[in-house]
């Protein structure tokens, strides 16, 4: 790791764009392509949204932790953490089309646009106590 930084926020729905403005500003020393900041802005917001709306369940009192880093090989790194509910069965919550939320607000398409906007999506979660999602581009 040559650089880092970790951003925490309370889990109200107008932080979701000031946690993309963030990390995109943090990559912007790697002078990524307008198409790389469009991918990271979009992953962050999804993975930020989800720990928001299903981690604790739109309550505005959760925290939000994002952490970013990237290395000599130019690696990024991003984890987007909460302490909410946690997810019951990660592999299901993974399909494409899955949601738990409502058919006419959630698509269940936000890890399938991570997984096409990154090179790795790793989801580490455990029920009651929260969930972790680890992207690598
Ligand atoms: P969309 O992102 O398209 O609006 P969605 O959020 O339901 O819809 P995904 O982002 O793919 O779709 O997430 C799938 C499901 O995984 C969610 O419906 C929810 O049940 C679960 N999930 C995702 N992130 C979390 C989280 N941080 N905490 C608890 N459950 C989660
Ligand atoms: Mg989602």
């Amino acid at each position: 790791m040559i650089n880092k930084i970790k951003v925490e926020f309370l889990s109200l729905s107008v932080n979701e764009s000031f946690a993309r403005t963030a990390v995109a500003g943090f990559f912007s020393e790697l002078d990524p392509t307008i198409e790389e900041i469009a991918e990271i802005k979009t992953s962050v917001s999804e993975a930020v949204s989800n720990a928001i709306i299903h981690g604790y369940k739109n309550q505005p009192t959760g925290i939000v932790t994002v952490e970013c880093s990237y290395d000599e090989n130019r690696k990024l790194v991003i984890s987007v953490a909460d302490n909410g509910v946690g997810i019951e069965n990660i592999e299901k919550a993974r399909e494409p089309l899955f949601t738990t939320g409502s058919s006419e607000e959630r698509a269940g398409m936000g890890f399938t646009v991570m997984e096409s906007f990154t090179d790795h999506v790793e989801v580490t979660s455990k029920l009651g106590e929260g969930t972790r999602v680890l992207m690598i581009k």
